[in-house]
């Protein structure tokens, strides 16, 4: 019997798997993918927008050649952090369930079965990339994530989408030689307010120098019609019809958390900042059922820094709890 099962190894799993083993819990970490399987997804060669601060375990530990880190600098720094602190952490198993038992919970993996006293819930919010749901979606050249620009050189490549995956796509294949047009609200490309999840500047300002030297396209979208293989149909802002040609699609807008495990258990929900999030206690992160806690993206935390801090408080919470219980 597990004192904590933890369901995920990005930041929030991995900095729960350190908090466990320090206060001399016995955790495991089931992670469907890799070790830090979202920072794995970013695009390849990405500077991340966070400081080193708001990024490590243990201040100080992460030493990027620049200001800030790469996607593989960070992932590096967190697999390693992984291995020197020999975290139990078990990859590519899927949590298939989790019941609740009268003095325990059952975990249902893909490769097996586990009983813990308490479950964490670190899922983040990625599973369920958000679709347009026009024709033409499922075509093999329509893609839910942006990996990097290489395969689509000289091609033409059309982002949809107003957040900074969408920028940094749309940026990243302009200056690489794709020809590239970015389909996007006008109240999106407008908004300058950080946090309502906008193109960050330092991303919009390339963007804007791109468009100056004709290496961008922007296209103010009222919806998108139909995706077929050779072209896109798309409506303006003003309601006009137009047919782009088109090799390649990236439909970025957004993610959300799949949530059918935990309201299984009972769990409250509710509509947070930028979707539907469990409700849970600030210091202790337990829902309303007890033994069940949540944290990093799979909360109202965007970030990582706030992945990395909600086990800080919420694990000597539960060892003081098991201990009491002992
Ligand atoms: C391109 C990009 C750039 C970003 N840049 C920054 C940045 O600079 N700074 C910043 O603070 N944030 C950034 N973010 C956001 C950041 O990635 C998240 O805040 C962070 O990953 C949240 O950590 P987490 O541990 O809560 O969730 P995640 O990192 O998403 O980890 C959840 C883990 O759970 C696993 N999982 C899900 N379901 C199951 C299951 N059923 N069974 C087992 N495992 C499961 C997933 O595979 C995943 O590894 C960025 C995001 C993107 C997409």
């Amino acid at each position: 019997m597990l004192d904590l099962l933890i369901i995920g190894a990005g930041p929030a799993g991995i900095s729960a798997a350190f908090e466990a083993k320090k206060e001399g819990l016995d955790y495991l970490v089931i992670e469907k993918g890799l070790i830090g399987n979202t920072i794995y997804n970013y695009p390849v060669g990405l500077t991340v927008f966070s400081t080193t601060n708001e990024l490590e375990f243990n201040a100080g530990d992460l030493d990027p050649a620049r200001e800030k880190p790469t996607r593989e600098e960070l992932l590096s720094y967190y697999v390693r952090f992984v291995l020197e602190n020999d975290l139990t952490i078990q990859t590519e198993e899927s949590v298939r369930s989790v019941t609740k038992e009268a003095e325990h919970f059952a975990v249902s993996t893909d490769k097996g079965e586990y009983r813990a006293k308490n479950v964490l819930f670190a899922m983040g919010a990625m599973d369920h990339p958000r679709r347009l749901n026009v024709p033409g979606e499922d075509l093999s050249k329509v893609h839910l994530l942006f990996r990097e620009t290489y395969p689509w050189v000289k091609k033409r490549a059309l982002i949809i989408g107003g957040g900074n995956s969408a920028g940094e796509a749309a940026l990243f294949l302009a200056q690489e030689g794709a020809d590239t047009t970015l389909a996007i609200f006008r109240s999106d490309w407008e908004n300058n307010d950080p946090k309502q999840g906008c193109i960050k500047y330092w991303v919009k300002k390339p963007l804007e120098n791109e468009l100056k030297e004709n290496c961008l396209k922007i296209f103010f979208l009222g919806r998108v019609v139909e995706i077929r293989e050779n072209e896109v149909e798309m409506e303006s802002e003003s309601g006009e019809r137009v047919n782009l040609p088109n090799d390649v699609v990236f439909v970025l807008i957004g993610s959300d958390a799949d949530l059918t495990m935990i309201k299984g258990l009972g769990v409250e929900t509710t509509q947070g900042k930028s979707g539907e999030v469990p409700v849970y206690d600030d210091e202790t992160f337990e829902t309303n059922v007890p033994g069940v806690f949540v944290a990093g993206h799979f909360t109202n935390h965007r970030h990582i820094k706030g992945a990395i801090d909600a086990p800080k408080s919420m694990i000597p919470h539960l060892k003081k709890r098991l201990s009491k219980n002992a």
